[in-house]
C-alpha cells in the first residue's frame, strides 16, 4: 500500500460526491506535470489524504488503479478536462473532526521530504495535485486524525445501547485507520531490518568514529533520511554509517557531517569542551566507501547546521 496527498480546493465536493479523482494529462501549453502524472503510481487498495484549503478532510482508498478515462463530468467547462487523463475511483471517509495543518506543523514539518512535499515549511499547501506521502509522514497523520476523531466516535458508541450501534460512516473509519498505520508500520519494520543487516558488516560492527562495538548502543545511522528516500535507497547499505548513539544523534542532527573524502566538519555551535567530551576532533577521516560518497555528500549538503 502507497500514500498520496490530493490538493483538491473546490473541485473537492464534487470529486468527493462521486467518489473520484482526476487529472489532465499536460497543462494547456502541452507541458505534463510531476503532480498530475502521480495518478499513474496509484493502485488499487493505495490510502489517499484529501487536503481543502487548509484541512485534511477526508480519507480514502482507491477501489481501482489508475485509467486513463474522461473526466465523469465538467460543471465548469474546463477545456482541458474535455480530453481523457488519468483517472482514479475512491471510497470516501469524510472526517468528522478536519486536521488543520497549520496546527499541527510542529508534529508534521520535521517529517516533510525536500522534495515533492505536499507542504511548505510554514504549512501551506504546495501548487499541484497528487503528492507521494511516505510511510512515517503517514502514520504521523492517521495518528492525529484517529486521535481527534476516534474519541469522539467511542464516546457516542458508549452512549448507544448495545445493538443499535448503526452502520455510519465512522463506524467504518476506525478500522480503516488502524489497518492502514498496521500495514505502513510492518512495512517500515521490514525494510529496516533489511537495511540494518546488510549495512552492519561494511563498517566492521564498530562505531567508525569512536570503535565502540557494544551492539546495544551501535545504529545503522543513514546519511540520507528515510523520508527522503527512493524505495531502492530506503535499503541501500551504502547509505548509511554505523555510528555510537552518542555519534549517531550528532550526525542524524546535522552537528557534523563528512565530505566526499570521509573528512569530518563539526559545526560551529560545538564547543572545543564537547569536542573532547564526544572524542571528536576535525582531523578525523572515516573509511568511507566510494558507494557512501554521494549520501554523505547529500547529508552535507542538506543536513549539516553550518551551511
Ligand atoms: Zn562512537
Amino acid at each position: 500500500m502507497k500514500c498520496f496527498m490530493v490538493m483538491q480546493g473546490h473541485t473537492y465536493q464534487e470529486e468527493q460526491e462521486k467518489g473520484f479523482i482526476w487529472a489532465a494529462k499536460q497543462d494547456s501549453s502541452g507541458m505534463p506535470s510531476h503532480s498530475w502524472e502521480r495518478m499513474m503510481e496509484v493502485e488499487k487498495g493505495d490510502l489517499i489524504f484529501h487536503y481543502v484549503k487548509g484541512d485534511i478532510v477526508a480519507v480514502s482508498v482507491a477501489t481501482t488503479g489508475c485509467e486513463v478515462a474522461y473526466r465523469p463530468s465538467n460543471p465548469q467547462n474546463h477545456a482541458l478536462w474535455n480530453d481523457p487523463g488519468y483517472f482514479v475511483a475512491l471510497d470516501v471517509h469524510e472526517l468528522d473532526v478536519p486536521i488543520n495543518i497549520q496546527t499541527k506543523l510542529e508534529e508534521i514539518s520535521p517529517l516533510l521530504p525536500n522534495k515533492y512535499s505536499p507542504f511548505q515549511a510554514n504549512g501551506h499547501g504546495n501548487q499541484g495535485y497528487l503528492y507521494p506521502c511516505h510511510e512515517e509522514l503517514s502514520i504521523k497523520l492517521l495518528e492525529i486524525i484517529a486521535d481527534s476523531n476516534i474519541t469522539k466516535i467511542e464516546d457516542e458508541q458508549l452512549a448507544l445501547a448495545i445493538g443499535t450501534v448503526v452502520e455510519t460512516e465512522r463506524n467504518t473509519l476506525i478500522p480503516l485507520l488502524a489497518e492502514a498505520e498496521s500495514e505502513l508500520k510492518t512495512k517500515i519494520r521490514l525494510e529496516e531490518r533489511t537495511f540494518h543487516a546488510r549495512m552492519m558488516p561494511l563498517w566492521a560492527h564498530q562505531c567508525t568514529i569512536c570503535g565502540i562495538d557494544l551492539p546495544i548502543v551501535l545504529q545503522a545511522t543513514r546519511a540520507k533520511p528515510r523520508k527522503d528516500c527512493t524505495k531502492e535507497e530506503r535499503i541501500d547499505p551504502y547509505n548509511g554509517i554505523l555510528l555510537c548513539a552518542n555519534h549517531a544523534i550528532l550526525y542524524k542532527k546535522g552537528y557534523i557531517a563528512f565530505d566526499g573524502q570521509g573528512k569530518i566538519h563539526i559545526a560551529e555551535e560545538m564547543s572545543e569542551e564537547n569536542h573532547k567530551k564526544f572524542g571528536i576532533h576535525r582531523q578525523i577521516k572515516i573509511a568511507r566507501m566510494e558507494q557512501n560518497k554521494p549520501y554523505i555528500k547529500w547529508h552535507k549538503r542538506y543536513l549539516f547546521i553550518d551551511k
